[in-house]
């Protein structure tokens, strides 16, 4: 394969890169998507999705992404498991672009489409790397069982935050929900559930000023913004969802990026660089959602499709 010219590259796959992927098949594209994990992305650490049209009922993140992964492999997707490292721009041989994976095998191909996704950002107190895995989470999914009947915070004030602290509410003591304004800016539906939820109490106003604990999380130090005083509050884990870090390393020098690492698109989901594509969370947008990854995947592959037709019309 790597002596392939590829029409497509597509880097993540995740909701965006699989839905770019499935497009780019159907409509026959020799395209073949690089994932560094399993298929699925941030989804995979999703307790439960409901807000993704088509399901009446809530869907867990892991049975949606398989049913994603199931149709693009249906339209002729090849996924590669490996990560990518560096992109390189070059105009000869007839492919404008080559790339080079963890493994150091190369690839050529014409276009590309990235749709890496995103991170969670941490809060850079003292205390909370050391204590990753000890009881510093960015994933309620994967880590909130392990908290059973404990008292636990969360920490953010979006959807992301609200969502996570019903979840955590279902089999821990208490979630005391930290956020550094006066109300939440999550959905009004969440907030509702929130406010009726005996076990989780809202913090407004505050910060998070350290993580401690000697071999695990033991508490934690919440800041008042405007009155400065700091309470000292036992736990036995906290849950951060402040955001996200756009995985866009790769791509930096090559494509515009905003200040915080998001990489600028227009509406056809084109980048500054000619031929190149990006899609889903790594995108500067509004709304950060599997809706919009996978209607930005679809867009991106639709106008990689035309770039390549015009290209080869013109070129060979
Ligand atoms: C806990 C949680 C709950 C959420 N709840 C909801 C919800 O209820 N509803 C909703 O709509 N959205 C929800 N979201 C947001 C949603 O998951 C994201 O908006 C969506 O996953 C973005 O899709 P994406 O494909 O752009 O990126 P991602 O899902 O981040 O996928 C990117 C993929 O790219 C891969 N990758 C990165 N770099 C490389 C590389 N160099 N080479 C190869 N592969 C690479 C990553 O491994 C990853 O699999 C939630 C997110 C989280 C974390």
């Amino acid at each position: 394969m790597s002596e392939d010219i590829f029409d497509l590259i597509i880097i993540g796959g995740g909701p965006a890169g699989l839905t770019a992927g499935m497009y780019a098949s159907r409509a026959r594209l020799n395209c073949v998507l690089f994932e560094k994990m399993m298929p699925g992305g941030q989804v995979l650490f999703t307790d439960v999705i409901e807000n993704f049209p088509g399901f009446s009922k809530p869907i867990k993140g892991p049975d949606l992404i398989k049913e994603i992964v199931e149709q693009a492999k249906r339209s002729g997707l090849k996924i590669v498991n490996e990560g990518t490292l560096k992109i390189s721009h070059t105009s000869q041989n007839g492919h404008n672009f080559i790339i080079e994976c963890d493994s150091k095998k190369r690839y050529k191909t014409l276009s590309l489409i990235i749709a890496a996704g995103a991170v969670w950002k941490k809060l850079g107190v003292q205390g909370e790397e050391n204590l990753i895995g000890k009881g510093v989470s960015y994933c309620a999914t994967c880590d909130g069982p392990f908290f059973k009947g404990r008292d636990v915070i969360v920490v953010g004030g979006g959807d992301r935050a609200l969502e996570e602290s019903l979840f955590l509410s279902k089999f821990t003591n208490s979630v005391k929900l930290v956020h550094r304004r006066d109300q939440f800016r999550a959905v009004k539906e969440l907030q509702e559930r929130v406010f009726e939820n005996e076990k989780i109490t809202p913090i407004y106003d505050s910060v998070i000023t350290e993580v401690g604990g000697r071999n695990s999380v033991e508490f934690v130090k919440v800041t008042n913004t405007k009155t400065k005083k700091v309470e000292i509050v036992s736990c036995g884990a906290i849950f951060i969802f402040i955001g996200i870090d756009p995985n866009s390393a790769t791509v930096k020098g090559l494509v515009n990026i905003d200040e915080k690492g998001f990489v600028i698109v227009d509406k056809e989901m084109k980048t500054s660089q000619e031929g190149i594509y990006a899609c889903g969370d790594i995108i500067k947008k509004d709304l950060y959602q599997i809706v919009t990854a996978v209607g930005e995947g679809a867009t991106a592959a639709f106008n990689a499709q035309r770039y390549i037709e015009g290209l080869k019309n013109k070129v060979f």
